[in-house]
């Protein structure tokens, strides 16, 4: 007789155990008085089925099926007294799991929408009706995230999570073919990364061909202590970006000592500063990608073209040329050879950097030449795509997304969690049976 209320709120599950349910209401929430058909139970002191009905008690759970109205389920649950030890004790309870006074079913909801990395544990609370302690503590409880098994094509990289001054950089593990994350470490320096794999045993190290990392020895000497069989590739955009630095170093050096000039003296009519300033992409941007346009210089209320922009640019320094060209020739080698022709090309241009009259760059030539081995196994390809950690860069993204929805990482067990949860979407839940 209660077909409508039990399909529109979602009890269809413990249809044949609901004696009776009444619907009230009143301004704001919605009330679902139950009662439960009696089951024949024993006592759970002395095993034995004896006993009266007690009274009945009176439990308020949260029930949010619908979001236009909070909803609670008043269960009216029998607390029943043995006849046999004279204890007194309840009838099951369908709708509550653990302690929480949220139905099973709020639950599941809840965690359910915590899978998407947008939402926060705040929004959630608002969304269900209920507390962001409450919801924090069942995401504790329920959600335990399990490392995955180390995969063939290990990235390893680092997200910054800033709160924790400790350890401000966080280690991810992601399998290179699956996009998934592996385990998400506290902090990327030695000492906790050998702690960490030393807990592995060797048949699972030995099963990892490549790892993938950035130009960071520490992640190098790890991975040859414990994955010794296995191939290290540098990421190749971290080896470009570690020039870029370089460069965009050397801009700033030089856009700072035009602008002291211009300031220094009014009649000082070279506006390097200026364009430095306003125009450092042309810098940083691959060349290919800037040809072509004209741009609008607000100060002298006309356009240019952006080569012409670009070698003026150029024009202030002679080092900062210098970096540029030698930036573009790395980009080339990069974008251009293969697994064969690699080596040679780059130890001709170790030899070049070292050799270079800018302490900059002869540092960065050292640099190619203790990966070298590893920028060269950057070449190797699965599917036509080069080994990288170029797949990471939307999870880092949605992991920072999650930082920010948090203000920041308080606990980093729960952040580990979160992370895993919402982005490998696969976590099995700690479900009571
Ligand atoms: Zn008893």
């Amino acid at each position: 007789m209660y077909d409508n209320i039990i399909k529109t709120y979602e009890f269809e599950h413990i249809k044949n155990k609901i004696k009776t349910i009444n619907v009230t209401t009143d301004k704001r929430d919605l009330f679902l008085h139950i009662k439960l058909n009696p089951e024949k139970e024993c006592c759970p002191f002395c095993n034995i089925a004896n006993y009266v009905i007690n009274e009945y008690v009176k439990s308020k759970i949260t029930h949010s099926i619908t979001i236009t109205r909070k909803t609670y389920i008043i269960f009216y649950r029998r607390r029943y007294k043995c006849k046999t030890c004279n204890k007194t004790f309840y009838e099951n309870d369908p709708f509550t799991d653990h302690k929480f006074r949220l139905s099973k079913l709020t639950i599941m909801n809840i965690l359910d929408y915590l899978k998407d990395f947008n939402h926060s544990f705040t929004s959630a609370a608002r969304y269900f009706n209920t507390s962001v302690n409450t919801v924090i503590n069942l995401f504790d409880h329920y959600v335990k995230a399990e490392r995955n098994k180390l995969p063939k094509v290990l990235c390893i990289d680092e997200v910054h999570i800033k709160s924790n001054i400790k350890y401000p950089y966080a280690c991810i593990l992601f399998d290179f073919h699956k996009s998934k994350i592996v385990d998400v470490l506290k902090t990327r320096r030695k000492e906790y990364l050998i702690r960490y794999f030393e807990r592995f045993s060797i048949s699972e190290l030995d099963n990892v061909e490549y790892v993938v990392m950035d130009l960071w020895a520490p992640y190098k000497d790890v991975v040859r202590r414990f994955m010794p069989k296995a191939k290290i590739v540098a990421d190749a955009f971290n080896v470009v970006t570690n020039i870029n630095r370089i460069l965009d170093k050397k801009r700033i050096q030089v856009m700072n000592y035009y602008l002291k000039l211009e300031n220094e003296n009014l009649n000082y009519s070279n506006d390097f500063g200026y364009l430095l300033k306003k125009f450092s992409w042309m810098i940083r941007h691959n060349k290919k990608n800037i040809k072509g346009r004209y741009l609008w210089i607000y100060k002298y209320k006309f356009s240019v073209y952006s080569m012409d922009l670009l070698e003026h640019l150029l024009s202030s320094n002679k080092e900062l040329k210098e970096i540029y060209d030698l930036k573009h020739i790395y980009q080339d080698f990069n974008s251009y050879s293969n697994i064969e022709t690699a080596e040679e090309t780059l130890l001709d241009l170790i030899d070049r950097f070292r050799n270079h009259n800018i302490v900059e760059i002869r540092e960065y030539g050292k640099t190619l030449n203790r990966w070298k081995k590893e920028i060269i196994n950057s070449f190797t390809k699965y599917d036509g795509v080069r080994y990288s950690n170029g797949r990471l860069e939307s999870t880092n993204r949605n992991i920072k997304t999650i930082i920010r929805n948090a203000f920041g990482v308080t606990n980093f067990e729960r952040f580990r969690a979160r992370v895993m949860y919402s982005i490998n979407k696969n976590v099995s839940l700690n479900l009571r049976k």
